[in-house]
């Protein structure tokens, strides 16, 4: 059973990552406009009708954007605990729902699917494992900070999707107002590239083989190559090894499959 995860947009202007496997395909955040979320399905093959259902992290707009209107038109139940539910009341009628509550189980379309509770300044925001067969992705975004219950969580996972939101010393120069800083550096706002790092390291002291996205980059206190780095440099000041990554593009697909992520394993068998 191979599982497909394929990233459409991450970052502050909108998150959708798309988990497939056979014919079963989940949408984890839905925070596009649906203007722009049907090209980008389409993009990568994949008609709305085939998505079975909407898993939310969290009710922020970058998030749960399109969530109500995407699973209105197709029918498709959104997945999410009962406090996210609640926040996003307004844009749910009509719309099936499945409460999952924070830290409980369940097989949605043939994958299993566990919640574990984040630090972020939501209602209750959760990250996921989803696993199809032996393979499991695991997301972790929006965190302030990580605690056991996040390392817990995605242990499971082979790709390993977490924020690294900013460097530090690029956010007190960013052009935000002090209290945007603040609630961003907060330990319920966004995980700068170090503490990314250190989650990193801490799940690949177990020396499992994982492949990391670092998702949900700040435009103006991050980039691509700096994220990637400083996380690179913490692994390797850890002594970690055989954690590979990539710094998620804003927009551009990019794909992670347990076929290829296999293949490298055994390249080093
Ligand atoms: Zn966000
Ligand atoms: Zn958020």
């Amino acid at each position: 059973m191979t599982l497909y995860v394929t990233s459409l947009a991450s970052g502050s202007s909108g998150n959708v990552l798309l988990v497939r496997s056979g014919d079963a395909a989940l949408l984890v955040d839905c925070g596009l406009p649906l203007r722009t979320l049907e090209p980008a399905l389409a993009r990568v093959d994949v008609h709305p009708a085939q998505v079975s259902a909407i898993l939310l992290t969290h009710e922020h707009g970058d998030h749960a954007l399109s969530a109500g209107v995407l699973a209105r038109r197709y029918g498709i139940p959104i997945v999410a605990n009962q406090p996210t539910l609640a926040a996003i009341e307004q844009d749910l009628s009509g719309v099936p729902v499945q409460e999952l509550a924070t830290g409980a189980a369940a097989t949605i379309a043939g994958f299993s699917v566990r919640s574990f509770p984040v630090p972020h300044d939501a209602a209750e925001p959760v990250g996921y494992t989803i696993s199809a067969g032996r393979w499991c992705v695991g997301i972790a975004t929006d965190l302030g900070h990580w605690n056991e219950a996040v390392v817990e969580g995605l242990a499971p996972a082979d790709l390993v999707v977490i924020e690294a939101n900013h460097d530090q010393e690029k956010l007190w120069r960013a052009p935000y107002v002090e209290v945007v800083k603040h609630r961003i550096y907060s330990p319920t706002g966004h995980l700068d590239n170090i503490a990314a790092g250190r989650l990193l390291a801490r799940l690949g002291a177990d020396g499992r083989r994982r492949s990391a996205w670092l998702a949900h980059l700040s435009r103006e206190a991050n980039t691509p190559q700096i994220a990637e780095q400083a996380v690179r440099g913490v692994l390797a000041l850890t002594g970690v090894q055989y954690v590979s990554v990539v710094a998620l593009p804003r927009r551009a697909p990019i794909h992670w499959s347990s076929d290829m992520h296999g293949e490298q394993l055994s390249l080093f068998d």
